[in-house]
């Protein structure tokens, strides 16, 4: 039995292998381009390249592939085998510098919204040296980006790499300020906590709504949920035991720090999280950690459950987006330090998330848009839509002196002049006790929490990075011209503070009052649909930052939302056509049968027993019949629903109508459905119900 330090990372091609197997010269010119970001000539591609299959072949890889992250939110390859014929007829194994840097898949199928016509197919995708290579099945797969040959992101990983180079040029400019000299880079951190369901393969093939959708669309609530809070960190079944155990094997050889797993709130609910690392491998890290989720779960005879809302009325699904940047060295900027000139600094970058967040608080919540978050968002397990940071009692007493120019009231009573004394030491329990919050300080870290299950990390960090950057550039900007530094800094703390105080909050998120307060008193956004936020992308103030720092231009905005609103439409659609057919197909007929069953038992009894009532045959016979009709007008206005989304003439316009009239619809037509799944006999019920999902793994 090997233990886990032997087969860690043994699919990835990391420092350690590269550091082994290539020469000196080769390693150290990759390695620059690595941490530096400096470019990388054919000659030592060659060499990588040579060696990288060398590797691969040993470990029985047999073909390669580009591996990148379309708009879908999925990932993409398109394998292609290493052989090429050798003149004896026999079969030789080749890789080159060029096919390692740069590929060309067939790409006119996935989505542009518009940036790449169609009859112009080829997108080029090229290899993000910062992400190591890995090997899945028999295949290498190398982690590059994804562009048009206009130079137009078509990917999520081109944007994010630009965000992370943004936030590190601005945070630099401020490192420096405050007289760091030898800092490289300022990288920003990830660590994503993953939720997921996980039911049996036999339960998921009897429900069409989840093999089309991701999601049941009917269900009435088992007569056991989530209310006696028993599943959470409660003991772990042995059939999910057993599915952690192998995923965390294949998660570790991947070089996936899988370490935390345990039950969640919601019956058949659990969540896994991996330690943090660099925001652009976490990204990597979480989509391949999605992917082998539910292959491994196929192994188990089980299904993993991604959707954001798989259930109604039992918890759904989030991730949870643990973000902290730190420089090259290690040093952790959202840490308060030891000296005052640290804790200035801490309160400076504190503050920079604090305005960001602020200002773009439609960026962070278009980040987390889906048609499954919208279910999410707003109902109680989920933060609101409405965006708001908490910062724990005692670091908003101490924003609250430096804002009023009055003594900090803490155990040491303190004037608060920043760069002279020093910052009180935070408790770091003290701050993350509130998980109601959708952006919570953790004491070190942000948590970022609106996200939902199915997400990509990328676009929430993409906006994070450079709403952050944005700030840092702001501050950068003042704070290089000002005669006095320090007097400087603190005003601009001050100023901050008290002009995005609003955005500060340390109750309870899930509290209905909140939603008025925020709204109504502090003016902050409450954005509830996708279909609402999406086009806000496009405001000016949001197009004037990316743009001007670079990290999308107008057209891929565009094209971004244009592709996040028809991914809505479709998702809308394709539930709706599934309700639908479900209605039609399976749920009128199972309960006309019954009802006819019940009316004929009734029949057979009153024949036989004249002097009987029947009075309860009678009375669900009625109440059927009733539940019936409702359903089929019901299913009818659905209908008219779809059918009316051919007159809208854009997206922006079908989308607004999917959220007025198909979402709605769609509510209706369940409740009566729901309420005969209840009244209908169980061998009846053409499908299993919840309590049957939710309890099926044993
Ligand atoms: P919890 O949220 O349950 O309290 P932790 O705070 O220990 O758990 O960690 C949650 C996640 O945050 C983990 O993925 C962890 O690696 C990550 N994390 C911890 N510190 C940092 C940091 N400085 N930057 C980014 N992520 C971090
Ligand atoms: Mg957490």
């Amino acid at each position: 039995m090997s233990t886990v330090s032997d087969y860690f990372g043994s699919n990835v091609f990391d420092d350690r292998v590269m550091r082994a197997i290539l020469p000196a010269g080769v390693y150290a010119s990759l390695r620059k381009t690595i941490d530096e970001g400096t470019e990388l000539d054919i000659g030592v591609a060659n060499a990588v390249a040579d060696a990288m299959k060398n590797w691969a072949v040993t470990k029985g890889a047999t073909h390669f592939t580009h591996w990148f992250q379309p708009l879908t939110g999925i990932t993409a390859e398109k394998h292609e085998s290493f052989i090429a014929p050798s003149p004896d007829g026999s079969v030789i194994m080749e890789f080159s510098g060029k096919e390692l840097i740069k590929g060309e898949p067939d790409a006119s199928s996935f989505p542009s919204g518009g940036l790449r016509a169609t009859f112009e197919a080829r997108g080029y995708t090229a290899w993000d040296p910062t992400s190591y290579a890995f090997i899945k099945g028999r295949t290498l797969c190398i982690p590059t980006a994804f562009c048009s040959y206009g130079g137009h992101a078509l990917d999520k990983k081109t944007p994010l790499l630009r965000s992370m180079e943004v936030l590190n040029r601005q945070a630099l400019r401020i490192l420096r300020l405050f007289g760091n000299k030898t800092t490289k880079r300022v990288v920003s951190s990830v660590g994503s906590e993953q939720e997921y369901f996980l039911i049996t393969k036999e339960m998921y093939d009897q429900r069409p709504d989840l093999r089309f959708t991701g999601r049941t669309l009917f269900g009435a609530k088992p007569p056991k949920g989530q209310e006696l809070d028993d599943h959470y960190f409660g003991a772990i079944k042995p059939g999910v035991a057993a599915f952690m155990e192998d995923l965390n094997d294949e998660l570790w050889k991947l070089g996936i720090l899988a370490k935390t797993e345990h039950n969640e709130v919601a019956p058949a609910q659990h969540e896994l999280a991996p330690i943090y690392t660099t925001t652009n491998v976490a990204t990597d890290q979480n989509q391949l950690t999605m992917e082998i989720m539910q292959k491994v779960a196929a192994k188990h005879g089980l299904v993993c459950l991604l959707h954001e809302k798989p259930f109604a009325g039992v918890n759904g699904s989030g991730k949870h987006n643990n973000w902290s940047i730190a420089t090259s060295e290690g040093q952790n900027l959202l840490s308060p330090g030891e000296t005052p000139y640290e804790n200035a600094q801490f309160l400076l970058f504190l503050c920079a998330v604090i305005k960001a967040v602020d200002d773009y608080q439609d960026l962070l919540r278009i980040s987390v848009a889906t048609a499954g978050n919208d279910h999410r968002l707003g109902a109680n397990e989920a933060p609101p839509a409405v965006i708001s940071i908490f910062v724990g009692d005692e670091l908003n007493a101490v924003l609250e002196a430096i804002e009023n120019d009055t003594p900090y009231q803490g155990a040491e009573r303190m004037q608060m002049k920043l760069g002279v004394d020093v910052l009180p030491k935070f408790n770091r329990d003290t701050t993350d006790r509130n998980r109601t919050s959708p952006f919570a300080f953790t004491g070190n870290k942000f948590e970022f929490r609106m996200l939902g299950s199915s997400n990509s990390i990328a676009c929430a960090n993409i906006m994070l990075n450079s709403a952050v950057a944005e700030s840092l550039r702001i501050y950068a900007d003042c704070l290089e011209q000002a005669e006095d530094f320090k007097m400087a800094l603190h005003d601009m703390i001050k100023k901050t503070i008290r002009d995005h105080r609003r955005i500060i909050f340390n109750g309870n998120g899930y509290d209905d009052s909140w939603i008025g307060e925020a709204t109504e008193k502090r003016g902050l956004l409450n954005y509830r649909t996708t279909a609402d936020c999406m086009p806000h992308l496009l405001d000016e103030k949001n197009v004037r930052m990316l743009t001007a720092l670079g990290v999308f231009t107008v057209d891929e905005l565009r094209s971004r939302r244009d592709i996040m609103l028809e991914n809505y439409c479709k998702t809308v659609t394709i539930e709706a056509n599934t309700m639908v057919n479900m209605v039609h197909k399976r749920i009128a007929p199972a309960i006309t049968r019954f009802t006819a069953d019940i009316a004929k038992q009734a029949a057979e009894k009153k024949a036989l027993f004249p002097e009987l009532a029947c009075g309860y045959e009678t009375e669900l016979v009625t109440k059927l019949s009733a539940l019936t009709d409702s359903i089929s007008e019901k299913a009818d206005a659905l209908e008219a629903a779809l059918t009316g989304l051919q007159k809208a003439a854009d997206i922006m316009e079908e989308s607004a109508l999917i959220r007025d009239t198909v979402v709605p619809a769609m509510a209706e037509l369940r409740i009566p459905c729901d309420r005969a799944e209840l009244l209908t006999a169980k061998s009846y019920w053409p499908f299993p119900t919840y309590g049957d999902i939710l309890f099926s793994v044993k």
